[in-house]
């Protein structure tokens, strides 16, 4: 095989975004281009000669890396001894179908916006590597969510960029004819046709649905094109090619899910058909299999924030629900009744949530503090439960290690935890060889990945200067520049009210005082998008640039525009700690300060989301103790000074506490203490696992674990599914 089609026969599967090692075998051909592209090797590939990749690959060295990469993805792919094999055989031939609107599994495939999506790709990368068969659905937007500029005053301006199929790790599904894929949707007056792409996740894939193919409006070509994009119908819309068509879709590919995970409710329509399917096969009503769908259906809800919760009106559900509603024999009170917290309220709007909880035996908040409020919100669906009994569970969320890792901190782990750390990672006594950890190499580790950091952002504060003034550079941009010695401090999010990312300058002399004690510098890198329909979002996003621009805080405040994945990797990888203000008990979970704990950060936080859990009192910093007032103003002025009080007395004073070898070892105590005590609960691995033993096996059936069944690749079962199967 020619070098280049090795080359795209990796680019082909996500494998290599968390191997650092594979994204080495394409850019070392051409950095710039690489990072021009956005470190998408599907369209580096297709802007490079050939010729130009068979030069490079003159060199041994380079040919050895991408034969050892070669190697490395065909031993993944064939590997038995994975832990779904031994824990999880009953899935083997009826897997896992896991439904999300969107996905982060890397910056260069635009299908995410935020916390949602990351924490699905992180999901399904760790399902893969745990050996859990799981066929995942999203839909495939090609114009993504938006990139962020921010104008010469700080506001923040939304572009959309179209991708084209081509440039993304994007296969089109065909049949055995060669003919591509198509499944329908009807809804009460036409039909919508949908095509299947397909992404290879590691050992797994991601169907994505795609409504922009021949025979469909043009109105509908679009409908697929947007992440929360367009108006009630155009949403609603895409909540039922979600969910109808993607169980549609399972079925056409002779994918038969053993349970179906519903991450948030724009998925829940899928239990519909998953209804109707049943009573298709078992000849019974809708009442009688209505339990044995519920059985099958695992529910995760995400946010405690109304907006997040999807609501539509009656006429539009019986617009995009008549014909399946027909089908399974319901009246339109009977269906909207499945959606509503009082059935008999003709007013009530319809909602997702509602859904997915009434129509789910498994319903999972992702924390515990956010379990606590789910029950608190959601209580009168149960009538005659008491609150504490409401039967909500938690699975606390984590992340993808290998999506997070710095390298210098990779290799301190294989150093100390072993070279296979890994496959235990979820144990805690993986973590215990920390404590051998010289002092001086993990003070080493942190320099090295704060002056990478700094390095970054000062190439983002340029190019962003150049963008806004056209110049190629200013006064501003030398005075921007970090200092790669100084306490560095994250603070990256959504711009979301209730985040309350103004919070630090609430009293900016206070805040002058602490950051420009020239022996004790501290800096703080902000980046994250506002909602584009949230003014209120954009106005604090400009109130923090304008900071970035006070005399007072040049060089020690600044904004990274465009947070997305990309961004999230640098800046988690290389803080010192990270910090986090959202106004208790709102945060659901949050994941970004996990990302930073496996490498090594410190966490500064109010007690709300993961946090609430993970604080043990010597493993980062808490801002506060944890109170909730009715009054918000007085909430927030007792945080703001809890928030001044832990930077001065604590954070600052221990990181430029040095001992006469220059060390802060008080720092560096509490990272080891972190490391114990954080990633093995935080990762994604213990997520899925945590999901396998307490979801997915017992609504498989309650088949038991012993069953040994060797795990092949469900991309295999997909082809044999196809080829015996005409269309
Ligand atoms: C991890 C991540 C998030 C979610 O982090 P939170 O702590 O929930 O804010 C959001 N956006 C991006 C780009 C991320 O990588």
């Amino acid at each position: 095989m020619a070098i280049a089609d090795k080359l795209r026969e990796l680019s082909k599967n996500l494998y290599w975004a968390w191997h650092p090692e594979f994204i080495r075998v394409f850019r070392d051909i051409q950095p710039d281009l690489w990072r021009e592209v956005n470190h998408n090797p599907v369209e580096f590939l297709r802007r490079l000669a050939d010729q130009a990749v068979e030069d490079t690959y003159r060199d041994p060295r380079m040919s050895n890396r991408l034969t050892q990469a070669f190697h490395k993805l065909h031993n993944y792919l064939e590997a038995s001894e994975v832990w779904g094999a031994w824990h999880a055989g009953p899935l083997r031939a009826f897997p896992v179908a896991y439904f999300s609107a969107e996905f982060g599994l890397h910056e260069s495939l635009p299908i995410y916006s935020g916390g949602l999506g990351v924490l699905a790709g992180d999901h399904l990368k760790a399902a893969s590597d745990l050996g859990i068969p799981m066929v995942a659905v999203g839909l495939a937007y090609t114009y993504g969510y938006f990139e962020q500029s921010l104008d010469a005053s700080g506001w923040q301006h939304e572009r959309y960029f179209s991708a084209s199929e081509e440039a993304l790790p994007l296969e089109l599904v065909k049949n055995e004819y060669d003919q591509p894929v198509r499944i329908a949707v009807r809804t009460e007056s036409y039909e919508i046709w949908v095509g299947i792409w397909q992404v290879r996740v590691g050992r797994n894939l991601l169907l994505l649905l795609d409504t922009n193919v021949d025979g469909n409006s043009d109105e509908d070509k679009a409908l697929t094109s947007r992440l929360y994009g367009g108006d009630r119908r155009t949403r609603i819309l895409q909540e039922l090619i979600l969910g109808v068509g993607g169980m549609r879709a399972l079925c056409q590919l002779g994918i038969t899910p053993s349970i179906i995970h519903l991450n948030e409710g724009h998925s829940a329509f899928a239990i519909l058909e998953l209804a109707r399917t049943l009573m298709e096969r078992d000849g019974q009503s809708f009442h009688n299999i209505r339990e044995q769908a519920a059985g099958m259906t695992v529910f995760t809800t995400h946010t405690a924030v109304p907006a997040g919760h999807d609501v539509f009106e009656p006429a539009l559900v019986e617009h995009a629900l008549g014909p399946l509603r027909q089908q399974l024999g319901l009246s339109p009170r009977d269906l909207l009744a499945l959606g509503r917290s009082d059935p008999n309220n003709e007013a009530e709007h319809f909602s997702m949530t509602i859904l997915g909880f009434r129509m789910s035996r498994s319903r999972n908040a992702v924390s515990f503090l956010h379990a606590r409020l789910t029950k608190a919100i959601w209580y009168h669906l149960w009538p005659g439960v008491p609150q504490h009994q409401v039967p909500i569970n938690y699975i606390t969320n984590g992340v993808h290690v290998d999506t997070w890792l710095s390298e210098p901190m990779a290799d301190l782990y294989a150093q100390y935890l072993g070279p296979d750390w890994r496959e235990r990672m979820d144990d805690p006594r993986t973590w215990d060889a920390i404590g051998n950890v010289d002092d001086i190499e993990l003070w080493e580790k942190n320099q090295q990945r704060r002056a990478h950091l700094v390095e970054y952002v000062d190439r983002c504060v340029q190019r962003q200067e150049k963008a806004r003034t056209g110049q190629e550079t200013s006064e501003y941009v030398q005075h921007a520049k970090l200092d790669p010695n100084a306490l560095t401090i994250g603070i990256a999010r959504r711009f979301a009210v209730y985040k309350r990312m103004d919070l630090l300058f609430r009293d900016p002399a206070r805040l002058d005082r602490l950051v420009n004690n020239p022996q004790r510098k501290v800096q703080f890198i902000f980046a994250g998008k506002a909602h584009p329909q949230d003014e209120r979002g954009k106005y604090l996003i400009q109130t923090v640039f304008r900071f970035t621009r006070d005399p007072r805080f040049v060089g020690r405040v600044v904004f990274i525009e465009n947070y997305d994945i990309n961004v999230a990797r640098h800046l988690v990888q290389g803080v010192d700690a990270w910090l986090n203000t959202p106004r208790r008990p709102l945060e659901a979970s949050g994941t970004s300060g996990q990302k930073v704990a496996v490498n090594g950060g410190l966490n500064i936080s109010t007690l709300d989301g993961w946090w609430a859990q993970a604080y043990d009192g010597d493993n980062g910093f808490a801002i506060g103790r944890g109170g909730e007032h009715s009054n918000l103003d007085y909430q927030d002025q007792v945080d703001i000074q809890a928030l001044y009080a832990v930077l001065e007395n604590e954070v600052v004073p221990l990181f430029y506490d040095r001992a006469a070898d220059g060390i802060p070892h008080g720092w560096i105590a509490r990272q080891k203490h972190a490391l114990r005590t954080l990633p093995w609960r935080f990762s994604a691995r213990r997520m899925v696992v945590d999901y396998t033993l307490g979801c997915y096996l017992p609504a498989a059936g309650g088949l038991t674990s012993s069953l040994r069944v060797d795990v092949r690749l469900l991309s295999d079962v997909l082809g044999q599914a196809r080829a015996g199967r005409p269309t």
